[in-house]
This record gives C-alpha cells, structure tokens and sequence, in this order.
C-alpha cells in the first residue's frame, strides 16, 4: 500500500461561483487507525450540491467550513487497516468521509457494502442507495404524499434526488412532469425513467405554457430541487390542497446576497397550499426501512439509477463545479481508484 495520500481543503471561500481555486490539494502521510477507527481507502466519493453552502460563513443544518480545513463527503470505499471488531481488510463500506484518497472513519459511523450488490454498482451507495436515494424516499412519500391519479411536478428531475422521486412518485400512480436542463435530460427522464413529459428549462421560453400542456389538470404536488423561475411557473398552476416539498434551491446557491423573494406567495392562498422545508437527516430513524425499500426498488428493475462519473481524485473538483453547469445526469461521483478484486 502507497504511504502517501492525497486530499482536497478549502482553500478560499468563494465569492459567487466557486472555482478551482476554492480547492487545495495536499499531500500527506496516510493516517494509521487507533482503536475503534478504520482506514478506508476511497473508490468513489460524492460531490454534492449542498457542499457549495459549507463554504460559507454562516451557520447552517451542515457546519460551514474553515478554510484550510479538510472537505467533508460521502465515500464508499474499502477496509485497508481496521482496529475495530466489526470490518475486517477487504469488506467494503460507505460512510461519511472526505475528500480524500484514504479516511480515517470511526468503525461505528460506517455501513456495509451489501455483497451481494457489490458488482452491481458501488457507486450507486452514493446515490439511490445513499443519501440522495433517502431524500428523494423521504420528500415524496412523507412530505408529497402524492395519491394515485396526481401530478407531480419536480425541478432537478435529471439528478440524483429528481431521478428517484419522479419514479417513486410513478410507483404511487402519479403523473410526472419533470424540468431539466438538455434535451439529453428530457429524453432520459421520458424514456428510461417513464415520466410522463419532460421540460428542457433552458430552451423553452414560457415555462408555464410548456407546464400547462404538460400538466393539463393542475399540479398537486412539486418537489422543488431548484427555485427560482421555475418554481413561479409551478406555483402558478397549483391545485387546491397541493404540497410543496423545499429540498434544495440550487439556482440560488451562489448567489450572496439574501433573496428578497418569495415573490409568489399569494399564489398558495387560493389553493390552500402547504409548502414545506425539509432535511434527510430529521428521518435518520427511519433510513433502514428507507434503504431497505430503494434496494428492493432498485434490484426489481421498478427504478432505474445513474451514475455520471468523473474518473480521477484530481478532478473532484470539476465534478462538484459541474454540479452547477447541469454535466451530470443522475448522481454526480468521482472515481478516486478501482476496488481491487
Ligand atoms: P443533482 O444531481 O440534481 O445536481 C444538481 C443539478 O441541478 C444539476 O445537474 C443541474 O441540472 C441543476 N441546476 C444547477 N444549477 C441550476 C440552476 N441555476 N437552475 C436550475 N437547475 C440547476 O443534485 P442532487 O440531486 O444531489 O440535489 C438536488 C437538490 O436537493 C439540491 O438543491 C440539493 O442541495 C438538495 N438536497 C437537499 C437535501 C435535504 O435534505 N433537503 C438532501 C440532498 C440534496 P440541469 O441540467 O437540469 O440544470
């Protein structure tokens, strides 16, 4: 095994868009386990939006970071040295980690790979059965609640949370309506997903036109990944008694100054409408039932998943900046090194 190992700190707090030079490279001596610790040696890590809001300095549900510190992630990854009862040398594992080519991770904090699943796809512990997976199980069957015969529309359909919502929305007998940002996107969500339409957000002039054409009797419920435009378009069209799940809000994360928005609240009065925040975490109880259903899901063939994979530990950092371009349909990853045999 190599004695040296690489990681990514931050290096500077972006200033809007963060670039490459929000990220530092460094080179140290891998770390060696102390008891009840395991060095795992990451295959893939995640890159996800809501790490854009750590590199602020301000307080939030995620702890922001100093600069110079290590950047926080999901990895999933492989044993290489255990001081700890449960993992032995080889299993593989995923848990929140950094980004980093090795990471000293406390055995108690970390989940099997299921073997059986391995070959399927490691990556995808990163997405549908990751954290993302959890979210978009979560935000559509607690918060959407969405009956058969709904529509549901859903901003960010392409990526990793949108993708699993708008099929589990499907499996509860809803008609789907997602946006996204290509044609590409558009036509994975209609025909591998099985939506019901696609709306490419950044060729169509009137989202709200391309919405009623798609959604002819009104939306019940919207599962909101982005804010901005697209969501006044969804507001204006909302059914009486419709639910509004606040995932994300992506199209304002680099913005710095404070949104004056909302500017589409009187839009809920007349439909009564229920819109409401939510964070994965707040289930934590409940995601081995979560994660019990999207493996079932996932190994039946009733939800597809993908995984855009950037390949080398150096390029992290184009795959979470890309995050902001819309490159990745499905779950965003980078492959850091091949799980060895
Ligand atoms: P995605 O895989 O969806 O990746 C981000 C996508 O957002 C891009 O591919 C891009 O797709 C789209 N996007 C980027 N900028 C804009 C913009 N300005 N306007 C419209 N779309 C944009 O990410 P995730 O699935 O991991 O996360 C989705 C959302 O859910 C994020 O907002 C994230 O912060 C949030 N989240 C919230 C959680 C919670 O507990 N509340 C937990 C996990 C995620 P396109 O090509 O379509 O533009």
């Amino acid at each position: 095994m190599t004695d040296t190992s690489r990681q990514f700190v931050l290096g500077k707090r972006p200033d809007g868009k963060p670039d490459r030079d929000t990220f530092e490279l460094e080179k140290g001596d891998v770390p060696e386990p102390r008891h009840g610790e395991v060095l795992v040696r990451t295959c893939y890590l995640s890159v996800d939006p809501y790490m854009r809001g750590r590199m602020r300095d301000r307080d939030s549900y995620a702890d922001p970071w100093d600069v110079g510190d290590r950047m926080g992630g999901h990895v999933v990854g492989e044993v290489v040295e255990s001081e700890h009862d449960a993992w032995s040398v080889g299993e593989f594992v995923f848990g929140e980690g950094f980004w980093s080519e090795h990471s000293l991770l406390d055995g108690d904090d970390l989940t099997p790979v299921d073997p059986s699943l391995q070959n399927l796809s490691l990556p995808a512990y990163l997405g549908v059965l990751g954290m993302p997976g959890r979210t978009a199980y979560f935000g559509t069957l607690d918060v959407l609640e969405p009956d058969p015969g709904d529509t549901v529309a859903i901003s960010g359909a392409a990526g990793a949370v949108g993708s699993t919502v708008g099929q589990i929305a499907s499996l509860a007998g809803a008609r789907v309506v997602g946006f996204a940002g290509s044609d590409e996107k558009v036509d994975y969500l209609e025909d591998d997903l099985g939506f019901d339409a696609g709306i490419n957000y950044k060729t169509t002039e009137n989202y709200r036109a391309a919405l009623a054409d798609a959604a002819p009797n009104g939306i019940d419920a919207y599962f909101d990944n982005v804010g901005g435009p697209i969501s006044d378009a969804v507001f204006s069209q909302l059914n009486v008694d419709a639910r509004v799940a606040i995932c994300g809000q992506i199209a304002l994360y680099n913005d710095e100054g404070v949104p004056t928005g909302p500017r589409k609240l009187p839009q809920l009065i007349a439909p009564r409408a229920r819109v409401e925040g939510f964070l994965v975490g707040d289930y934590a109880t409940r995601f081995e039932h979560a994660n019990d259903r999207l493996r079932e899901w996932v190994t039946n063939g009733d939800i597809e998943h993908r995984e855009s994979i950037v390949e080398g530990f150096e390029n992290a950092p184009d795959a979470f900046l890309g995050l902001f371009e819309g490159d990745n349909i499905g779950k965003q990853v980078v492959k850091v090194a091949e799980p060895s045999e």
